[in-house]
């Protein structure tokens, strides 16, 4: 059967938002009469949610349930989702509801006038801690200043795709992953649609500071040398410093002067160089773990379920 819309929807112990998801994107893919499918990936829910899914696969034949064997984190999961869609276009949406499915219609709109990547921008966002909102808003623009792909401003991985975008996706296996910044590294036509971004409909949010901190290090590393450039800079800088104070130091001896007389003054400097060169070697040993990881070759994610009509065979180059 051919497919128009596929939505793929992570999921990560979400149980009781998933009866809701299903209902809000039913009615809404309903009123397209295409063909459509959700694709609910489970990434190592234990909350239950992996039998809500199943239970909503066996009512509906549009779900598609993909069960991961253990959490993977969100960007593998909706690299999952993208190796079983079978759509034209494809629709990437949190299970929270806090993007809403009613926005769908108005992205395919855009994409039927020829547009290949269609993305959602918060233009307010609702229910959420000042903290997530600074540092998200920082993130962003870090991330827009430093990096070379021109990733859009506050927008998430709510979008929708042109089948042509997600088959070049599904050829980067790369294993530390941002999905909205590789997205927006294919180029293709993209444009953006505005919307509010709700307050999640039940439970809390899957993405502590700790996780937010490391996807912040995978958009940047995965799209930037600026970190290993930093290094860089500060060898130059501190060289440039020692250049500048031997003929000081010198003339100040000569004269007679007491100044970077002491301990202190040796200790300060060795500490400080110390530190920026630890700092450098973490900074070194970041990339060169990716590069461990990715010479490893594993999968991506493992499957304990999934359908069995599928257009990608999981695959690790
Ligand atoms: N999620 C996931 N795996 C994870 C963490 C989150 O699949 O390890 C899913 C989660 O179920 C939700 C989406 O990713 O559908 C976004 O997560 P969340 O709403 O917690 O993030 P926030 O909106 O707070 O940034
Ligand atoms: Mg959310």
């Amino acid at each position: 059967m051919k497919i128009t819309y596929s939505i793929i929807a992570p999921i990560y112990n979400e149980k009781e938002n998933l009866p809701e998801l299903h209902r809000r994107v039913s009615e809404v893919m309903q009123s397209t009469r295409k063909t459509w499918e959700l694709i609910l990936v489970d990434d190592g829910s234990t909350d239950g949610s992996t039998e809500t899914i199943r239970e909503l696969a066996k009512k509906d034949k549009h779900v598609r349930p993909v069960i991961f064997a253990r959490n993977f984190g969100h960007q593998i999961a909706i690299t999952a989702g993208w190796d079983y869609a079978r759509g034209d276009a494809v629709v990437v949406i949190d299970a929270d509801l806090q993007d809403p499915p009613e926005l769908i219609p108005e992205m395919v709109k855009k994409w039927r006038e020829g547009y290949e990547v269609v993305y959602a921008v918060r233009a307010e966002r609702e229910g959420e801690s000042w903290f997530k909102l600074w540092t998200a808003s920082l993130f962003y623009r870090i991330i827009y200043r430093i990096t070379d792909v021109k990733i859009p401003l506050d927008t998430g991985d709510f979008r929708l795709m042109d089948r042509k975008v997600v088959d070049v996706l599904k050829s980067m296996r790369e294993r530390h992953r941002f999905p909205r910044g590789m997205s927006a590294w294919v180029g293709f036509r993209q444009i953006g649609v505005e919307y509010k971004r709700a307050a999640r409909v039940a439970g809390e949010t899957k993405y502590p500071f700790r996780k937010m901190f490391r996807l912040a290090l995978n958009a940047i590393t995965s799209f930037s040398y600026f970190p290993l450039q930093v290094a860089t800079f500060f060898g130059f800088f501190s060289a440039g410093v020692a250049i500048l104070a031997i003929p000081i130091v010198i003339y100040l001896r000569a004269s007679g002067s007491q100044a970077f007389f002491g301990q202190a003054t040796t200790l300060i400097a060795v500490l400080f160089l110390g530190g920026v060169q630890l700092i450098s070697l973490g900074i070194l040993g970041e990339y060169i773990g990716r590069i461990y990881d990715e010479a490893k070759g594993r999968p991506l994610y493992i499957v304990r379920e999934a359908p069995e009509e599928k257009e990608a065979v999981i695959s690790n180059q």
